[in-house]
């Protein structure tokens, strides 16, 4: 059972995604939702609003628990932000969940670009580059030992930057393969998901 955060953002291509999979997705609002998930989904949008909207809902305490206890989530975007144990040119009040020891810049591919398509290679990922949407995306810019850094842009003017990064149970990218019909990144996350099962159940 994987919930997909359903506060703000593309909540709905997560759904269809995770359903593309055969595994059951369901939208999570309150804090009894997230008692009998094995994994979670962030999807992007806004971090702003849904980190106000999950103080405003009683889930920024809750879901910080689950993190900790080992839930595997998965941030898109926004939903990395979420992820991020610090934030740059956030807004002061803005509080993320945490959980992935590294810093991220909101909207940091520039103010002139809104949203570019890149490629980005994900190690632990076969079938070749991704080709990765990214709309007024985040990337990171420092990340703790703890963190392991899966993907970079591969070229351009952001070449380098690192969009895809994994800790343990935790799993982020700065673009959103929700919208591009690739699944391999949602695989990947359904494979960290039952993994995780299976440690707990035996
Ligand atoms: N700029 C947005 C934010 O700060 C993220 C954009 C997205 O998720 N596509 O949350």
């Amino acid at each position: 059972m994987i919930g997909v955060l359903a506060l703000q953002g593309d909540t709905r291509e997560h759904l269809h995604a995770v359903a593309d999979l055969d595994a059951i997705g369901r939208p999570v609002r309150r804090a009894d939702e997230l008692d009998d998930l094995d994994g979670l989904i962030i999807p992007g949008g806004e971090s702003t609003t849904i980190s106000k909207l999950a103080v405003e809902f009683g889930l920024l305490e809750p879901l910080r628990k689950r993190i900790a206890g080992g839930l595997p989530v998965y941030g898109s975007c926004a939903g990395m932000i979420m992820l991020a144990s610090s934030i740059l040119d956030g807004r002061a009040d803005q509080v993320p969940f945490g959980g992935i020891d590294m810093t991220v810049r909101r909207n940091a591919f520039g103010r002139q670009v809104d949203s570019f398509e890149g490629t980005v290679d994900i190690s632990g990922i076969d079938g070749g580059a991704f080709h990765a949407v990214f709309i007024r995306a985040p990337w990171v810019e420092e990340v703790g030992d703890a963190v392991e850094v899966l993907g970079r842009v591969k070229d351009g003017p952001a070449a380098g930057r690192i969009v895809a990064v994994r800790q343990e149970h935790l799993l982020a990218t700065s673009f959103h393969p929700e919208l591009t019909g690739d699944l391999r990144v949602h695989r990947y996350f359904v494979e960290m998901v039952r993994e995780a099962g299976q440690t707990t159940e035996g």
